[in-house]
């Protein structure tokens, strides 16, 4: 079987990848590993375009924001499915925040995405100890979760899906091919998540995974239509449902679930709300990250017949759309521009000799 590329991870990188090869006709097979647990599963799909503590934009935002929503309602289209649900999320702004607020809005230019003049008089009765709230009007979720399992069920139906784990030493590397088992591809991309750091092509990248918990829990008396962000952020899914996260932290990188996370989301949503909750789940995940946290995306410098496409962070729904389509471009000839900070050859620069 010969194919144009070879996608190694169907998580949210992968799905995207997949998505911008596929309009632009380009023929390829998936290969997941239906053993692995991943970050797409457990994420919120939470998007936001300020980054709060430096009241300043997210990366990239004002190129990545505008290619997100054209992204995400394309598949909307083609997948007849309800994936991106645009929202408001409200900012918990604490003594001297309000000031600061009005301030770095004018100055960073952050009208396009928040209102300026902060909320005084927020009503509702689940949420307490607020001085004021700070509104993104920009802001929403992407139901990943449903966004990949729609796109599983396509590849499946068109055979281009194999549910097994990429072996390293089976690949074999032709001067212009690549073959694995009986699939012959131009390229292999792969887009692994955090197992990337076990990868041996992949030796020379710096990554700096994070781990993160959320709890999903029942609170009805909340009624919430935003999301909340204070400490923890309040995401509501429906049926009186919330998410609430996340937790971060850099040891023990794994998947269980632990009772310290638990009990600080728990402790941090109680400095918003006091309202009675049920806990439903737990889940964590790894955050696939990189050292500087930028994606890290091309092809190995020395062997460009392999390529990653990875490092999306806790920024996953926001910067994907956006470097899916570059990459793609890249990929297929249309384009040899990788934005330089997320360019994987950033890893592979000579250090300079002294004189
Ligand atoms: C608690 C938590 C909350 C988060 N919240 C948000 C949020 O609100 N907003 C946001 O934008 N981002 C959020 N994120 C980050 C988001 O999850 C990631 O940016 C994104 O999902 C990463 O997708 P990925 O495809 O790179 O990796 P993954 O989703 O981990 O997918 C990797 C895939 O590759 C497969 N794979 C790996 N190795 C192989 C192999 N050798 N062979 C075959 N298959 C292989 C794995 O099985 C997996 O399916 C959150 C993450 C966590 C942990």
């Amino acid at each position: 079987m010969k194919v144009d590329f070879i996608i190694v991870g169907q998580g949210l990188a992968g799905t995207l990848l997949a998505s911008e090869l596929f309009r632009r006709n380009k023929t390829f097979v998936v290969f997941n590993d239906p053993g692995q647990l991943k970050s797409s599963d457990v994420a919120a799909g939470i998007i936001n375009p300020v980054v709060f503590r430096r009241m300043t934009k997210s990366w990239l935002v004002d190129d990545a924001f505008p290619q997100m929503e054209t992204t995400y309602r394309e598949l909307e289209e083609l997948l007849h499915e309800q994936l991106y649900f645009p929202g408001r999320m409200l900012k918990v702004l604490g003594e001297g925040g309000f000031d600061f607020w009005k301030e770095k809005a004018f100055a960073n230019r952050l009208e396009t995405y928040l209102e300026v003049e902060p909320i005084q008089s927020f009503q509702n009765p689940g949420i307490s100890n607020a001085f004021s709230f700070g509104c993104v009007n920009k802001s929403g979720r992407l139901d990943i979760q449903k966004l990949i399992s729609t796109f599983t069920g396509l590849f499946a139906q068109q055979n281009l899906i194999r549910n097994e784990k990429i072996d390293y030493e089976k690949l074999i590397l032709f001067a212009n091919s690549t073959t694995y088992d009986n699939i012959t591809a131009q390229k292999i991309i792969f887009c692994e998540g955090s197992a990337a750091a076990q990868n041996p092509f992949f030796k020379n990248l710096k990554f700096k995974h994070s781990k993160g918990e959320v709890l999903e829990l029942k609170i009805p008396e909340l009624k919430l239509n935003e999301i909340v962000s204070d400490e923890v952020f309040v995401m509501p899914i429906g049926n009186d449902s919330y998410k609430v996260g996340a937790t971060y932290t850099w040891d023990k990188l794994n998947y269980d679930t632990t009772d310290s996370a638990r009990q600080e989301l728990l402790n941090k949503l109680r400095n918003i709300s006091s309202a009675p909750f049920d806990v439903l789940s737990q889940k964590a995940g790894i955050r696939p990250t990189m050292h500087d946290r930028k994606p890290v995306i091309g092809l190995l410098p020395d062997n460009p017949r392999i390529g990653i496409f990875n490092g999306l962070g806790s920024k996953g729904v926001l910067l994907g759309p956006y470097f899916a389509k570059q990459f793609a471009d890249y990929l297929v000839g249309n384009s040899n521009y990788i934005h330089p900070e997320a360019n994987i050859e950033r890893y592979f620069k000579r250090k300079k000799q002294p004189d």
